[in-house]
Formats: C-alpha cells, sequence, structure tokens
C-alpha cells in the first residue's frame, strides 16, 4: 500500500503513487474541515499533504496528521532557536524534525537541502534569511519552532519571532562558546523575558570545551547554566551523555557516516564500570543538587525534610519539576551538549524543550486577559506567496480563529476575511478548521494586515475588551487603555540606495513588489527622491539591499538597477543659534505675510522638539501651531549640511506674527526656511553610524586584520584569546566596514569570521566631516 487516509474508522487507500494520490489528497481536503472537529486526536489519519519530491517526502515515511488538531494548551511549546551564526541552529532543526518523524531523510545545510531554509537564497548561502515557522509533535507535546537567522542584517527577524515565543534554545558551538550574535539575541530574550535551554552543539570538535562554554555563559551572558549532561567521550570519541536526572548513560553507536542517530541505548550508570565517569557524573549530581536548592526555595526544604540523609536518594522527577520552575522564573538555564551533525544528543534536547520550556498559558500576557475568551492575536509575519497572495502568521493569544470568517484588525481599523487557515510547516502548509489560543496560525486571505498588527474578533468584542479594561484601571472617558498588542520594533535602516525598474513599462510592477516585499519586511524602507523622482531603498545592511534585489529578480521578474550603496548620515547641532525669516508672497490676489523668529539647541533624543513660549502657546491657535510644527518637521527631515534627517535638537519658537490672510502653509514654508538658517547657524554637525565589530582570527593573521581596520577608521577595544584563536573587539564606521567579508577572506584566506552590529550614531570628526562633504559635492 502507498499512500492510506484514515477518518473516523474508514480507510481510503491507494496502491499506485500518481492519479490515486491526487485523488486522495482531494479527498482528504473535502473533508479536513469537518473532520478536525469532530475526529478527536487519534481518529485522524493523513499522510499525504506532505508530499514534496525536493526533500524526498514520501507519504508512508511522513507522520500522521494528527498533530495538527488542536492540542491541549499545557501541551504547546512555541520555541525558537537562537544563536551565532554556524553554531548549528539549521542543522539541529533539521534533526528534531527527522528524529519527531517528519522527515524521512537528514537534510544538510552543506547541500544546501534542509527544510528550514527554504528560500533559494538561503539554500544558496547556506544561511537562514528568514524564520520559517515548523510544527511538529514530540512526547505528545505540540511544538511549534520558529528558526531564526543569525545574520546581523536581520535582527528585525529575531526580534519579530522573540514576540511570540514562550521559550527559546541557544544553540553554541562549543569550541567557541558564547560568541557576539548569541549576546545580542540572548538580550532580546531576556527584555521579552524568555525562558531559555542552552545546547552545547558540536561537541564532537576536538577543541570542543565544556567548562569553557559553562563559563563564558556565566560570564558573558550573566546567566546562571545548571548543567544536566556530562558527555561521554570527547572530540572523534564524543558518543553520548550522561543524564545527571536519571543517572542513565545514553550511546549513541559510533556507527558509520550513515547512521542517522535514531536509535540509542539507555543504561543505568551503575552497570557499567568506568570509574573515572562514574566519579565525575557523581560530583556534577551533586553539584546540580546543590545548585538547584540554592535557587529554588521548594526543592530545598524537599531535600532537608525528606532527604536530609542522603540529598542523592532525591527522586529524578522532583529535581525535574525543579529544574522546571528555576528554568521558568529564569533563575537558571538548563545546559545540555551534543552534536547535531552527527546525530548526537537532540533528542534528549527535545526532551528537555518539553520538559523545562512553559506552555503558552504559563506565560504572562498582560493585556490579554481583557478578551477572556474572544480572539486576540499578533500577525508576527506576513510572506506573500503568488498563488495565495499574503499568508499571514498569527500568534494566538486568547480564542481560536476559524477559516471563513471575518476578523477585525485593530491596528488598521479594518475587517477583513480569512479564507483559509494552514499549520506552517516550513513551505508545506496543512489545512486546519480551527485553531486555538498558544498556537502559532498562518492564514490566507488577510489583505491589509501587516507585521505587528492586533487582530480580534470584531469591533464588538475589542469594544467589549476595552470596557473591561477601562472599568479595571478606572481611567477616565475618552481616555483609551491598551488593548493593542504591542507590535515589533523597527530599527532605522541605515543603509539606502536608488532602484529603477529596466524600462519605464516597469515603473509599476517595480511598485508593486516593492510594496510586497515591505509588508513582509518592515525594516525596508521605501520613498521616493523629491528632487529626481528616483525610487530609493533604505534597509539594515548590504547583505539586507542585495538580498531584496535578488528577491525582485527571482519572484517579481524584474532586472531592476540598484544605484551606489549609501550610508544614512543624521545631522545635529553643535551648539544653540537663532534666526528670524520673513516671507511676503503674492499669489493671486491674496497677500501671505508672516514672520517667525526662533532659537535651536543642542537636546537629548532621537526627534525634533518643538517648543513655544508661553505666550504663544496662548496666543497660536491650534492649526499655526500645527503649521509652524510642519515647517519644522520638514526642515529636519532635509537637513543643512548633507541632506539628512536631524536629530537632537530642539527648537524653541519665540514669535510668530502673520497678517489676516496668510495661509497656513506659507507659515509652514517661512518657519522651515528660518529653521534651516538656525540649523546652519549653530554648527551642523554629521553623526554616522558606527558598527561594533568582532573578529575571530588565527593569530598568524591578526597584524593583516589591525592593519586592515586602522585604515577603516576602526578603533581596537580589546584583544582576546580563544584557544588558538585571537578575538577582536573594535569600532568602525559602517561607511568603512562595505564589502569588509569579502576584504576579511581574502586577507585570511577564509580562516576568519566576523560579525557586525550597529552601535549608535557618532559625530564625525572635523576632517571626516569635510572629507565626506568634499565626496558628496563632488569636489573630490
Ligand atoms: P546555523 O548558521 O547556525 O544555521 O548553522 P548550520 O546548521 O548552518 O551549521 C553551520 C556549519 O556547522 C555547517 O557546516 C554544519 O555542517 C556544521 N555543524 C553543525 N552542527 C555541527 C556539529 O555538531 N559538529 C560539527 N563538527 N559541525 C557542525
Ligand atoms: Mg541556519
Amino acid at each position: 500500500m502507498f499512500g492510506a487516509l484514515r477518518l473516523g474508522g474508514k480507510e481510503f487507500q491507494c496502491e499506485k503513487r500518481s492519479r490515486s494520490l491526487s485523488a486522495l489528497q482531494k479527498i482528504s481536503s473535502m473533508i479536513w474541515g469537518r473532520c478536525l472537529v469532530s475526529a478527536g486526536r487519534q481518529g485522524c489519519r493523513c499522510k499525504v499533504s506532505f508530499i514534496k519530491r525536493h526533500y524526498g517526502f514520501l507519504p508512508d515515511d511522513v507522520k500522521s496528521l494528527r498533530a495538527v488538531v488542536s492540542p491541549d494548551i499545557s501541551k504547546i511549546r512555541n520555541i525558537g532557536i537562537m544563536a551565532h551564526i554556524d553554531a548549528g541552529k539549521t542543522t539541529t532543526t533539521e534533526r528534531m524534525l527527522f528524529y519527531s518523524g517528519y522527515t524521512r531523510a537528514l537534510g544538510d545545510v552543506d547541500d544546501g537541502d534542509t527544510v528550514t531554509d527554504f528560500m533559494a537564497q538561503e539554500r544558496e548561502r547556506g544561511i537562514t534569511i528568514q524564520s520559517a515557522a515548523v510544527t511538529f509533535d514530540w512526547n505528545d507535546h505540540r511544538i511549534n519552532l520558529i528558526d531564526t537567522p543569525g545574520h546581523v542584517d536581520f535582527t528585525l527577524e529575531v526580534e519579530r519571532a522573540l514576540r511570540v515565543l514562550d521559550g527559546a534554545v541557544a544553540v553554541f558551538d562549543a569550541s567557541a562558546g558564547v560568541e557576539a550574535q548569541t549576546m545580542t539575541v540572548w538580550r532580546q530574550a531576556e527584555k521579552h523575558n524568555i525562558p531559555c535551554i542552552c545546547f552545547l552543539n558540536k561537541m564532537d570538535k576536538p577543541a570542543a570545551d565544556l567548562k569553557f562554554s559553562m563559563e563564558s555563559i556565566r560570564q558573558k551572558l550573566k546567566a546562571n547554566p545548571v548543567l544536566l549532561q556530562i558527555p561521554v567521550g570527547s572530540g572523534k570519541n564524543f558518543s553520548g551523555v550522561v543524564d545527571l536526572l536519571t543517572n542513565q548513560k545514553l550511546m549513541w553507536k559510533p556507527g558509520s557516516a550513515r547512521d542517522d542517530g535514531r536509535v540509542f541505548d539507555t543504561q543505568t550508570l551503575d552497570q557499567c564500570d568506568e570509574p573515572e565517569l562514574v566519579q565525575e557524573v557523581g560530583e556534577a549530581r551533586a553539584a546540580l543538587i546543590e545548585q538547584v536548592a540554592d535557587l529554588d526555595d521548594e526543592f530545598a526544604e524537599l531535600l532537608l525534610t525528606k532527604f536530609s540523609d542522603d540529598f542523592d536518594a532525591v527522586p529524578p522527577v522532583e529535581l525535574r519539576e525543579a529544574v522546571r520552575r528555576v528554568t521558568l522564573t529564569r533563575k537558571g538555564v538548563p545546559v545540555l551538549c551534543g552534536s547535531s551533525l552527527r546525530n548526537k544528543g537532540v533528542q534528549p534536547l527535545l526532551d528537555a524543550i518539553t520538559a523545562y520550556l512553559p506552555a503558552p498559558d504559563e506565560r504572562h500576557h498582560d493585556l490579554v486577559r481583557w478578551y477572556k475568551d474572544d480572539l486576540c492575536a499578533l500577525a508576527f509575519k506576513v510572506l506573500h506567496d503568488k498563488q495565495r497572495g499574503p499568508l499571514v502568521f498569527l500568534r494566538i493569544y486568547s480564542g481560536a480563529v476559524k477559516p471563513q470568517t471575518a476578523v477585525h484588525n485593530l491596528s488598521r481599523n479594518c475587517t477583513e476575511r480569512m479564507s483559509r487557515l494552514l499549520v506552517p510547516f516550513a513551505d508545506q502548509h496543512v489545512e486546519i478548521g480551527s485553531m486555538s489560543a498558544g498556537n502559532i496560525a498562518l492564514t490566507v486571505g488577510l489583505k491589509q494586515t501587516v507585521t505587528g498588527d492586533t487582530i480580534v474578533a470584531s469591533k464588538a468584542s475589542a469594544a467589549a475588551a476595552a470596557r473591561r479594561a477601562q472599568n479595571h484601571s478606572g481611567t477616565g472617558e475618552g481616555e483609551r487603555p491598551g488593548i493593542i498588542l504591542s507590535g515589533v520594533e523597527v530599527p532605522d535602516p541605515v543603509f539606502f540606495c536608488t532602484i529603477e525598474p529596466p524600462t519605464m513599462a516597469k515603473q509599476a510592477d517595480l511598485e508593486n513588489a516593492l510594496s510586497c516585499l515591505q509588508r513582509e519586511d518592515p525594516s525596508l524602507k521605501v520613498r521616493t527622491d523629491p528632487d529626481s523622482g528616483q525610487i530609493i531603498l533604505c534597509g539594515m545592511g548590504e547583505l539586507h539591499i542585495e538580498i531584496l534585489h535578488d528577491r525582485i529578480r527571482r519572484e517579481y521578474g524584474i532586472e531592476a538597477h540598484l544605484g551606489p550603496l549609501q550610508v544614512a548620515y543624521r545631522e545635529t547641532v553643535l551648539h544653540e543659534a537663532s534666526a528670524t525669516n520673513t516671507l511676503d508672497r503674492t499669489v493671486g490676489e491674496r497677500r501671505h505675510v508672516v514672520t517667525v523668529q526662533l532659537t535651536v539647541r543642542p537636546a537629548e533624543g532621537a526627534a525634533c522638539e518643538v517648543i513655544f513660549t508661553k505666550e504663544l502657546e496662548e496666543q497660536l491657535t491650534a492649526g499655526t501651531k500645527e503649521a509652524v510644527k510642519n515647517g519644522v518637521d520638514s526642515s529636519c527631515l532635509q537637513g543643512s549640511v548633507l541632506g539628512s534627517p536631524v536629530q537632537g535638537v530642539s527648537a524653541l519658537i519665540q514669535s510668530v506674527t502673520a497678517e489676516a490672510g496668510t495661509s497656513p502653509t506659507m507659515v509652514s514654508a517661512c518657519v522651515s526656511r528660518c529653521m534651516l538658517k538656525a540649523l546652519r547657524l549653530a554648527g551642523g554637525q554629521v553623526l554616522e553610524p558606527v558598527m561594533s565589530l568582532e573578529v575571530t582570527v588565527g593569530e598568524e593573521h591578526l597584524g593583516a586584520v589591525l592593519g586592515d581596520l586602522a585604515q577603516r577608521r576602526g578603533v581596537v577595544r580589546d584583544i582576546q584569546s580563544r584557544h588558538d584563536d585571537k578575538v577582536l573587539v573594535a569600532s568602525a564606521p559602517l561607511a568603512e566596514m562595505m564589502g569588509y567579508s569579502t576584504a576579511l577572506r581574502t586577507l585570511t584566506s577564509g580562516n576568519a569570521t566576523f560579525s557586525l552590529e550597529l552601535d549608535a550614531y557618532e559625530p564625525m570628526s572635523a576632517q571626516d566631516q569635510n572629507s565626506l562633504l568634499r565626496r558628496v559635492t563632488g569636489l573630490l
């Protein structure tokens, strides 16, 4: 038999691959909606929907879809994997999918055939760009796993994913310990209060070092690692782990390269006679018990009351419960070890995810309670699908969603119809009849929704939630207590360039492509240059813009031309200055006369602040104030030096005298010119984005890297040792870092890795600013 579909006791079978399969698919999609509601977890088996030749799936090998029936909320884990690039996130994800039974063959990032890195660019580059959500089950739990990218250009993807996760697994290269990007992501996880588990991957590497990695978690992440396993063997001989909770030794056979690690031996430690290991485990277990007792009062009390003669006799289940409490309160992080590539240690990691990380209802989502059992969901990602249109990923916080129903987008104040509901499985999607709180769903049909929007059942239900919130907080009428989920913070882009269609006829297509891409990726900004009319792309980094360009070509079939990549500078002022300006203009019959006086001065903050004197505050009409603010804003967008946006400036408006009949537009124009005058007088200062840089390089290439960095206006902050490598911590202006990856590869023959992250906007020196100005104005 090739495929089988069993629905409530009836089984549909097919013998041949081709036509019968599509028939099966049809049947399954016809009855799917109804059967899911009625059939329950066990009764509904359908093996046909996962077929995708690309991944080598065969229906018989792929797990049943019972997991798509909504499980109890306590059995759901919404998990992210985060790590520095190359630590092994993608490999680990692949192994998880394989051991949980969803994929038949092991994917390999080095061959470019993994499930989660499904975009063509990702396969080619072997990196994860777009976080893909994958759903699978393990130990009767539903795991919704979001693979997050490690490249700094895509920090927003990570942020977006973390926003909707309940727990995370941090994957480390056990020979490198904590690396730069992990620190960034860890901070993000901390901000969202997400409980974590650490997985020390690559234990098969000769340089893998458990102690060093534990120490670096302690030092660099300021976290409290709780070691739950001891590795057996090291380097090439790494063959398993001892579980310190149960004293069980889990051994993967040192088989051939084809050994997929599905089968492993479990035996209690005392049965084997390895005195050194037994002793190491004994000490580590005692240390674990002591550490957990320190962190958890309940466990400490249990030890002292019931097990005071022999701490070691404490049952594994009590220890597990205590480790879970410690993890959920973020007082400690469980640490496991393994080697995903060598297929060792991944199943215990999956066990740990279900055992220690929280279910959605164990997390505190404050404002969600106002919705009671009504729908409240966050759109955390939009993908554009050629056939189906926009696909919106929803994290459901309360209530349930069903296909063929209308939902209300609170952020956009519009009502939309959801046509279909899918369970996301990389780029495979399985239809489902309903999804409840705690889950991650993929919806078809929401056309207005953008990343970060709050989705509720209806306008009425939002109003009810607002009433509940208001009654509770006692805020007055008119004030709106928060019933909108906080969206995703979008960082400002640091790079921009012009983009042109190949022919004018393609202009509209290009604009459409860009607007689709923007809905998917809010860190992409698109604007039109008011002078030249050219379209300008603003993005987070070289790779970001390159990938966008590539996608416009591949997915939208437009051969667009990019102009040279430019750094997004900003401007500020150095000191205080005042200016006055008068505008006297007759348009048609009407004469507009207005005089403005104002003072600009340096201020805190990223925006331009407008302050009116006390008298003006009382004198001016709301309309005039609005016109003044518009004038200030428009001059702050232009800047006075390079034409870059101005920040960190306050404008004190001292007088505005307009003759009767002067239009607000003329007031704005006059204020704007007056501002530009004042900004110039106040000493326009260019601010440039400065990056923090971490380069890991062999000692023999350190000199070359340092020399190159000096030419890039880099400042070395620290040089650390890591085994045989040096880790160089530095900062350098973004403008000098273009093409750095190629340069570094050349300098070190490919023996270096680096990470780059925006640190701050900093003032340029007078000399650098002058040479930049000369270059921009074409004098150089
Ligand atoms: P990601 O960038 O974090 O997604 O990392 P990948 O999964 O793409 O892996 C990066 C590289 O490390 C690839 O060449 C993998 O084959 C390799 N790798 C992954 N896991 C292991 C491991 O356990 N041991 C060793 N030696 N290499 C690994
Ligand atoms: Mg990856």
